[in-house]
């Protein structure tokens, strides 16, 4: 099973990702994944990626390519997740290009959806504790006590980029980034949506895995 995942912040494609993988015992690849991995193990390549994030801008292509060809240097024959790649249209081209090598088709590219003011409502119930970094939602996962955290009595923050204006901007440069590949998918005729407002995370699992095997 080969599945592309896109989705705004919020929407929970990383929980609904590392689900699928579960269920289809397949890997969820993703290149900020790697390029975390990469930062913190110093390597030239984590360098590089960590000037560009510091500095506020995009990887460009050309370094994503080189990571993602790396991602693919493994033979994934039960199938995979991918998470946040191709993000341009000059990634999903060279994507593209990967499959044809690999004689691979993808089985599944989902746009998850949520109404923004759900997503704004959803990351500023988020909650993370200061001392072990455990995460909590007021809404799914509440502390016990109000701003303690369960597991250490840390103190519990929000992060600034879960405050409502900041969410709003991350979700306009998200849909700046990916409407041009989500449009190439599109116009392909490869798109499959899904609106998950309102569900819970069981509900929109169960929406998800009959989208995919209805395809
Ligand atoms: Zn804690």
């Amino acid at each position: 099973m080969r599945i592309m995942l896109f989705g705004e912040p919020g929407v929970g494609k990383g929980t609904l990702g590392s689900r699928l993988s579960e269920k289809y015992s397949i890997p969820r690849l993703s290149t900020g994944d790697l390029f975390r991995a990469e930062i913190a193990k110093s390597t030239p390549l984590g360098q590089k990626v960590k000037e560009y994030i510091n500095s506020g801008h995009l990887v460009p292509d050309e370094i994503v390519l080189e990571v993602a060809k790396q991602m693919f240097s493994v033979d994934y024959n039960n199938g995979f997740i991918l998470d946040g790649f191709p993000r341009t249209v000059p990634q999903g081209e060279a994507f593209s290009a990967i499959l044809k090598e690999h004689d691979w088709k993808m089985d599944a590219i989902i746009l998850i959806k949520v109404q923004i003011e759900e997503i704004i409502r959803r990351l500023s119930a988020r909650r993370q504790c200061e001392s072990c970094g455990a995460s909590f939602n007021l809404v799914s996962s509440p502390p016990k006590v109000a701003w303690v955290c369960d597991k250490c009595s840390g103190k519990l923050i929000q992060r600034p980029d879960d405050e409502p204006q900041v969410v709003r901007e991350r979700l306009s440069v998200y849909q700046e980034q990916t409407n041009a590949v989500v449009n190439y998918y599109r116009r392909k005729g490869l798109l499959k949506e899904i609106d998950v407002t309102g569900l819970s995370v069981n509900e929109s699992f169960e929406s998800l895995i009959k989208l995919i095997e209805s395809s």
